[in-house]
């Protein structure tokens, strides 16, 4: 059933259902590109985002930044967003809908590359014009191919004739690139040495779709690593390994992640792969991993005339460190990791849904129940376990107490959260000092002395 058309669909409502996302401002009828994340949506970007910090800094020296959101102009015209970050629109005379143009190129299997120039992509296009059908109205009447450039702008002034436009961030690398210095010159880094940041970016995108895949307002995760020119394709290489064997350790299934090598590179580029996921919607790019060389710190050198050189005490020169990148998003891995996690079966004769994340993602690792939430000492000794399994460092905080509705219905719910391990206080519990604890996978359930409950889940959860 994984790739039915509306599995998308099924994962949309059950995270606003369960309180992991809701679309932006949706009380007053949404806000495209935008959503907001719910409580255990808030929980599982927390998991996703130090298992990434963890992963980026394991066995390599990482300076973690932050920078700011509003920039200089300057910023944007150095880094070639002013002039080239857009993409190539084109508006059905029939239906005046506006779409991709590459996009459209793409369908007939004709060449297309967001990066081409206007000109280019309009000689292109017009090459194909008669084969090119709008997807809304099915008519082949199209006009020019414009580019629209995709840099969200604001405007800061105290008063209106005072206001100056001024550009949010579209990635967070820039701020890492006029930084390196920075960072650089206190010296406790090194090269070879990444700077790594994660922060909200912000993009005008066109046609914002499939949930989090593109939005408007979303996180980046992004590692910039500076090596000697010649060391660089040897890091890269290291890398793109690393990076790709990082996702099955977050339980992500092999089959579904794939590299895929860009056919067509950016001028300053050595070389660019993505990391490829197959979404409900086909197979994606999850993460971009890019040999930039030195364009990015040159070009700021040039336009901002601060030296972004280094001292080699090899060769005795100065050189311009080159980069690798590793580039992905938050909200990007989110959905990767709930279209890999859903699943629907039947336990004891009664379908359900469950999310099945890996422990180390899953927002919450551990609920607590009575049994009946109308006994008192049911009551007050499932919250004294709850408290000791909550107090514990190990999980975080990440433990739930629930008494409500039946068992059934609180295992239901904690399914479809994606709670490993659900613990339930019974009468038996009283007297003998022991919980039942139930496996989300496999429905078992195995009774535990209380106070050897703590180390046996956490036991569990690093299995
Ligand atoms: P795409 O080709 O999908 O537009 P991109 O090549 O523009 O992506 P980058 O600029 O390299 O993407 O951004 C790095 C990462 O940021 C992407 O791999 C993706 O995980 C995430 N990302 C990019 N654009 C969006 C978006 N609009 N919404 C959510 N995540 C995004």
């Amino acid at each position: 059933m994984k790739n039915e058309d509306n599995l998308l669909d099924k994962i949309v409502s059950l995270c606003k259902r369960r309180g992991f996302i809701y679309p932006g401002s949706s009380i007053y009828g949404g806000f495209a590109g935008t959503y907001d994340l719910g409580p255990y949506g808030v929980m599982l970007r927390r998991n996703l985002v130090d298992e990434w910090k963890r992963a980026i800094e394991e066995e390599d020296s990482i300076a973690f930044i932050e920078s700011s959101i509003f920039t200089s102009r300057k910023v944007w015209e150095a880094s070639g967003h002013v002039s080239g970050f857009s993409d190539p629109l084109v508006v059905c005379n029939s239906c005046h809908t506006k779409q991709r143009a590459d996009h459209l190129l793409e369908s007939i299997g004709a060449f297309a590359d967001e990066k081409m120039t206007e000109k280019k992509i309009n000689e292109v296009f017009d090459a194909h014009r008669k084969e090119l059908t709008c997807t809304i109205c099915g008519k082949k009447d199209f006009g020019k191919v414009r580019a629209k450039n995709l840099l969200a702008t604001s405007t800061l002034g105290v008063f209106e004739e005072d206001d100056q436009e001024v550009y949010l961030r579209a990635e967070t690398a820039q701020g890492i690139y006029i930084n390196f210095k920075n960072v650089f010159d206190v010296g406790s880094y090194e090269i070879p040495f990444g700077i790594a940041q994660i922060g909200k970016v912000f993009r005008n995108e066109i046609s914002p779709r499939q949930f989090l895949f593109r939005m408007r307002e979303f996180e980046q995760m992004e590692m910039q690593y500076f090596v000697r020119p010649k060391d660089a394709p040897a890091a890269y290489a290291r890398w793109k390994q690393k990076r790709f064997e990082y996702y099955p350790t977050l339980g992500i299934k092999k089959e579904k992640l794939r590299l895929k090598q860009h056919d067509n590179l950016v001028f300053y580029a050595k070389d660019a792969w993505d990391i490829q996921y197959e979404f409900p919607f086909g197979w994606n790019e999850l993460e971009g991993l890019h040999y930039r060389g030195d364009y990015d710190l040159s070009q700021h050198q040039k336009f901002s005339g601060a030296d972004a050189g280094v001292y080699d005490e090899e060769t005795k020169e100065r050189y311009i460190p080159h980069v690798v990148e590793t580039s992905v998003g938050v909200e990007r891995t989110m959905l990767m990791v709930l279209c890999d996690a859903y699943s629907e079966d039947e336990m004891n004769g009664e379908k359900r849904v469950v999310l099945r994340f890996h422990p180390r993602i899953a927002p919450i690792k551990t609920a607590v129940f009575p049994l009946l939430r109308n006994k008192p000492q049911l009551v007050e000794k499932a919250q004294e376990v709850y408290r000791m399994l909550r107090q514990n460092p190990a999980f975080g905080g990440a433990v739930r107490f629930d008494d409500n509705g039946n068992i059934g219905k609180r295992y239901r719910r904690q399914d479809e959260i994606g709670t490993p391990f659900c613990v339930t206080v019974d009468f038996d519990s009283l007297e003998k000092d022991d919980v039942t604890v139930r496996d989300r996978d496999t429905g078992k359930q195995e009774r535990i002395d209380v106070k050897s409950l703590t180390l046996h889940i956490k036991e569990e959860l690093t299995k």
